[in-house]
């Protein structure tokens, strides 16, 4: 049985002091309800706000990740983070592949994968994100496109990544758009990711990884998400910005989960 794996996404939202505030909300919450063996629960902040949020969340269930690394230890690399500063400034997790850098920055296969190797070397789980836009979907090519994603992404390594690796499916036209792909349309996609897995590193292997939806989820339509059976998770944008919208979510995240 998967534990699910729910994810904040802040982008570029929130100072230190906001990051703070929401913390000590979230914590508040999870004295009176400790939901933390049913669902797994990461917050990724910018990265000038992650030491304030690790360091307000330390010794809690409430997990860090970062939003993007550069894949080397350290250097003349200006403007980027590295790996063991994420690990060192309290980070477990980190994202990778946003369509948000694949678009906007340009971030291409090659370079994601060498930032994954980065993470696993240096201890972080990576969430990979993958997903199709909407010119890419109505000519039918989302199955193709992940796949290929996949292919790129993930070439080089074993099945041992199954151990702390996540996916994010999250299709380019439902994030922070308001427009979500329906839970069925979800699950066709994350059961094409699963068959790859699979496919890849074997069924057992495979089985393990955490796949998540992320686009437009929200306190109205987590369940219906999570209760796929290859949904464990949500990768999650604008909903995770307030605590208790983010309350919300991993409340019905636990009622539901299998663990
Ligand atoms: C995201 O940031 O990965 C995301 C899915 O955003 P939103 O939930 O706002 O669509």
């Amino acid at each position: 049985m998967r534990k699910p794996i729910l994810a904040g996404n802040w982008k570029m939202y929130k100072t230190g002091a906001e990051a703070k505030e929401f913390a000590a909300e979230l914590i508040g919450y999870l004295k009176e309800r400790p939901l933390q063996d049913k669902v797994d629960i990461l917050v990724c902040p910018p990265f000038t706000t992650l030491p304030a949020f690790a360091e307000a969340t330390k010794g809690t269930a409430v997990l860090t990740g970062g939003q993007n690394l550069y894949p080397k230890k350290e250097g003349a690399f200006t403007g980027e983070v590295s790996p063991a500063m994420l690990k060192a400034e309290g980070a477990a997790y980190v994202i990778i592949g946003h369509s948000e850098r694949r678009q906007i920055i340009g971030e291409q296969d090659q370079l994601l994968n060498e930032k994954i190797k980065a993470a696993l070397e240096f201890g972080l789980k990576p969430i990979l994100c993958v997903g199709e836009t909407l010119e890419q979907r109505k000519k039918g090519e989302t199955a193709k496109l992940c796949r290929s994603q996949l292919d790129a992404d993930l070439a080089g390594f074993g099945p041992d990544i199954c151990d702390t690796l996540v996916v994010a499916y999250e299709p380019i036209w439902a994030i922070g758009t308001g427009e979500n792909a329906g839970a069925d349309d979800a699950q066709e996609t994350i059961g094409v990711i699963r068959q790859w897995l699979k496919t890849a590193y074997g069924d057992e292997a495979g089985e393990k990884v955490r796949i998540q939806y992320g686009g437009s989820v929200k306190p109205e339509n987590v369940k219906s998400y999570l209760e796929m059976p290859d949904i464990d998770g949500a990768l999650i944008g604008g909903a995770s910005l307030s605590a208790p919208s983010f309350w919300q979510m991993l409340q019905a995240a636990a009622e539901i989960s299998g663990v």
